[in-house]
């Protein structure tokens, strides 16, 4: 019989009967993965896990643990929804059910029919049966011809305009049970493997998108290897639902927005913009020591501008049109990157070597336009500040550079709780080099230079090769918030494109002129953006030092107010952000309400407190630390500070 030589991501080759399984593969390496493999791809393909593998090749599989495996079971699970659905809602007609970041849809034309909430308990139910009898998932190919026939006996136009949009030859359905679906494959082995399935929700979608079309109902489905993770999973949307971004920053009254001043366009309350004025000092304060300098540039730019650094090209024609003048020939733009500004700076005066690098660091308020539909508290917005700064250095100085930035920016995430991250170094295609702008050698340098920074300052980093923009590589940093959702953050990137197209030079030591490597970096990514997600992972309990207010002193009556302004003032002499609520409300009116602003202490203080000179300490959460001395609570506060905000 003939063989194959199948190579296995280790890099490992081992030979096997032509026409073995992805799965007979993972039983030779053990038992324990052959139960766990829920997919796998081959040749840089996803296959199913039962498709005969007739050629020499490397082949990838894939567990729930793996991105590729959550993509096959929610594919699968799609299926198994389907099925139940049109069993209990008989001439509906299904259109596409993909698996998304979590879980999967299934956009359907329901016709008379409707679905709501309370019908998703019977939709699951069914769908568990259809689960729990083992079917398998079967592939066979079809001729367009028989595609159509099948999907034209159903009335299903839009399975029908699918169909007409492939080639004859390429068309494969899947069946599992009694139910047939046009299917590119792709697959779990059967529908056993599903243990747990939730119907999350259903929302209005327009057939292929299009407003023009049909609106279909989008039914949201999720579905677990373990009834557990369901359970984990739904406790985790709880959460999030309580951690909104949007919810907690009304209820602390940190920004709001306005139709009339605009969509995406966030206003900033007093203490929102208290709290990001700390954020900008913290950040400003460490880029000093870094050697930073601060500029300050205009909102708008003449057209040209962009035109020449590009940007016109891929925000002009889709973002705010040019703003025009009493003057006919001048056209001004919104400004939608910093960089031109800083690079018209550093053209100011001539450089030599021996002045750079040069870091210019600006917080930047940018405008770019997004779809209404798109828009999303402060995590889409249509004008926002970035944490901007671009270096101009030799080739020379990437590395260190390089490395001085990653050192910048893992100090402002662990002063903000940030433990879990992860960085991503995107490098050329090495089969694609004519895509590339800049010599090779520089390519080869900067990518070193990135890698090597990462390893020595031992962040965990992986490669991926052809994500590089084409100007230059980059490193992303990944952030997972405290429910485990990834976000990306700041970038930081090697750029030879806008050096070459602004002309920027500097005189090497051989007198002649050369050509400086820029790069872009911002930490938080944008303050809007990073303020979202900071509320989120915090829940609004922001570190101590950052939060707006660390202490309200609650005097139980008007008789000791004079009291509370005495704390006030010695607090205040000990840098310690604080306020009097003179309200007239009950203490423990008071107190819920500063539970709800998330203010860190609650000091409440009455007669016994007045006669001692002390506060009587309260947590936000309810922990009662007793009456002390003023000074013995200005220690604590210091002391909890200095445990996560470190001098840089
Ligand atoms: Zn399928
Ligand atoms: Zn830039």
């Amino acid at each position: 019989m003939a063989s194959i030589k199948i190579t296995l991501p280790d890099g490992s080759v081992k030979e096997f009967p032509k026409g073995t399984t992805p799965v007979e593969v993972a039983t030779s390496i053990s038992e324990g993965l052959a139960r766990n493999v829920i997919s796998a791809s081959f040749n840089d393909k996803i296959v199913e896990v039962v498709t005969p593998l007739e050629e020499n090749g490397s082949l990838v599989l894939y567990t729930w643990r793996d991105d590729n495996g959550k993509r096959a079971f929610w594919h699968s699970s799609s299926h198994v929804v389907a099925q139940a659905l049109e069993e209990l809602y008989p001439g509906i007609k299904l259109t596409i059910g993909p698996p998304i970041e979590n879980g999967f849809y299934y956009d359907v034309d329901f016709g008379e029919h409707s679905v709501s909430d309370k019908d998703f308990p019977a939709i699951e139910k069914r769908a568990m049966e259809i689960a729990r009898g083992k079917h398998e998932f079967k592939m066979r190919p079809v001729s367009k011809q028989d595609a159509l026939s099948f999907y034209q006996g159903q009335g299903n136009e839009y399975k029908i305009e699918l169909i007409e949009g492939l080639e004859d030859g390429d068309i494969t359905f899947c069946d599992h049970d009694t139910f047939t679906d046009l299917c590119r494959g792709g697959h779990i082995p059967n529908t056993g493997f599903i243990k747990a399935l939730k119907i999350l929700n259903v929302a209005g979608a327009y057939w292929r998108g299009d407003e023009n079309n049909k609106q279909l109902t989008r039914v949201y489905g999720i579905s677990f290897p373990k009834q557990k993770e369901l359970t984990e999973y739904l406790h985790l949307l709880e959460e999030a639902k309580k951690r909104d971004h949007r919810k907690i920053g009304k209820e602390m009254e940190l920004f709001t927005f306005s139709s009339m001043v605009g969509q995406g366009l966030p206003l900033w309350l007093p203490k929102g913009a208290d709290l990001r004025q700390r954020l900008e000092q913290f950040l400003n304060k460490a880029q000093k020591k870094a050697g930073y300098e601060m500029v300050i540039t205009p909102h708008i730019g003449q057209k040209e501008l962009y035109v020449t650094s590009g940007h016109y090209a891929k925000y002009g024609e889709d973002s705010f049109q040019p703003i025009n003048t009493p003057k006919d020939s001048e056209e001004f733009l919104l400004k939608p990157m910093n960089c031109p500004h800083h690079i018209e700076i550093f053209k100011s005066k001539p450089w030599s070597y021996r002045d750079l690098p040069k870091r210019y660091a600006e917080f930047g308020t940018v405008y770019r336009y997004e779809q209404s539909g798109e828009l999303h508290g402060l995590t889409r917005v249509r004008g926002f500040t970035q944490d901007d700064a671009h270096i101009f250095c030799t080739p020379d100085q990437l590395s260190e550079e390089f490395k001085n930035v990653i050192d910048l920016s893992v100090y402002v995430l662990s002063s903000l709780g940030f433990e879990d991250y992860v960085t991503q170094v995107s490098v050329r295609d090495p089969e694609n080099p004519e895509k590339y702008l800049g010599s090779p050698e520089n390519w080869d340098k900067a990518e070193q230079a990135i890698i090597d920074a990462a390893e020595e300052k031992g962040i965990n980093f992986k490669i991926e090769k052809g994500e590089a923009a084409f100007y230059g590589p980059k490193l992303d940093f990944m952030i997972k918030d405290a429910l485990g959702r990834k976000w990306q953050l700041g970038t930081i990137q090697v750029d030879y494109n806008l050096p070459e197209r602004f002309e920027l030079t500097y005189k090497g030591a051989d007198n002649e002129l050369h050509q400086p490597v820029m790069i872009h970096r911002a930490p938080f990514g944008s303050m809007e953006r990073f303020m979202a997600l900071l509320l989120e992972h915090t829940g609004g309990n922001f570190p101590l030092w950052l939060t707006p207010e660390q202490a309200v002193i609650l005097p139980v009556s008007e008789k000791y107010e004079k009291y509370a302004e005495k704390v006030l003032n010695s607090l205040e002499n000990h840098e310690i952000r604080a306020l009097v609520d003179k309200r007239n409300e009950t203490v423990g009116k008071k107190i819920r309400e500063a539970e709800v602003q998330k203010i860190p202490f609650m000091l409440v203080v009455g007669e016994k407190e007045e006669e001692k000179g002390t506060i009587a300490v309260r947590r936000h959460g309810g922990e009662d630390l007793g009456s002390i001395a003023v000074a013995a609570f200005a220690d604590l506060v210091e002391k909890e500070i200095s445990s996560t905000l470190k001098s840089f």
